[in-house]
């Protein structure tokens, strides 16, 4: 049973009986209906009203809210509003993405407390990087493992690992993996990714936050040779491509 005090927070003094109807019998007994439909298909199917209807208001904000708290992504509410353009017109669907915006930057908030720590700013190798990362030794008891943090469309140079390659623990957020010469992997958490020494490759966010634990395979004289930075250029074919599919 979803406990709701929206009506009764904002009205109870003016409209008590809406207040009530609102809390007890639109979410008390019918959004409470969850054997019938999940609150996900709910969330959404509320924002596709509310958005046909014009309403751009606090209460669409909060039922967009609803939506990702109820697991309907970024991705998926671009999509929903995208798609329910065509049917409910061009300038609600305009209206609704600022707000879709502002909703899910909290995710950003969010991302920056991944789940082996932020760490401190990267600076030791900022140089070798294109955007701000962030970095959290864990162990560096026999195997250095540290956990890398990278902002939106944060990215390392082409590097080489030489001796001993590398494996890489997805943890949270989206990112890429790209070989020299291969198509980039989008990653995701529970992802992993294991670099084989003398490969060129680089790794980082793609437009959301992301994390991974960096393992670094012990080898004798082991060492990393930084080469050029991936450009804007590189990088944002792999989003566009992505957008495509
Ligand atoms: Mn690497």
């Amino acid at each position: 049973m979803i406990k709701q005090t929206a009506g009764r927070d904002g009205l109870g003094d003016l409209a008590p009986k809406f207040a009530q109807l609102n809390d007890d019998v639109l979410f008390g007994q019918v959004w409470s209906r969850e054997d019938r439909l999940s609150l996900r298909d709910r969330s959404m199917i509320t924002v596709v009203a509310l958005v046909s209807k014009g309403i751009t208001d606090n209460s669409l904000k909060y039922h967009i809210q609803n939506a990702k708290n109820h697991g309907v992504t970024k991705t998926e509410m671009v999509e929903i509003i995208t798609h329910i353009a065509f049917y409910v017109g061009w300038p609600n669907a305009w209206a609704v993405f600022p707000m879709v915006r502002e909703v899910y930057a909290q995710d950003a908030v969010n991302a920056k407390e991944p789940l082996f720590g932020l760490g401190q700013p990267n600076d030791a190798y900022a140089a070798y990087f294109i955007g701000q990362s962030y970095l959290n030794p864990l162990t560096t008891q026999g195997v250095t493992v540290c956990n890398v943090t990278f902002e939106p469309r944060c990215r390392n140079n082409w590097h080489i690992h030489h001796g001993g390659g590398q494996i890489l623990l997805c943890t949270d957020g989206e990112g890429w993996y790209q070989q020299w010469g291969q198509p980039a992997r989008s990653l995701h958490p529970g992802d992993v990714v294991y670099i084989p020494p003398e490969v060129k490759h680089w790794h980082g966010a793609a437009e959301d936050w992301f994390s991974h634990v960096a393992i670094e395979i012990p080898a004798p004289g082991a060492s990393n040779e930084w080469l050029e930075p991936v450009s804007d250029e590189e990088y944002n074919m792999l989003t566009q491509m992505q957008t495509e599919e």
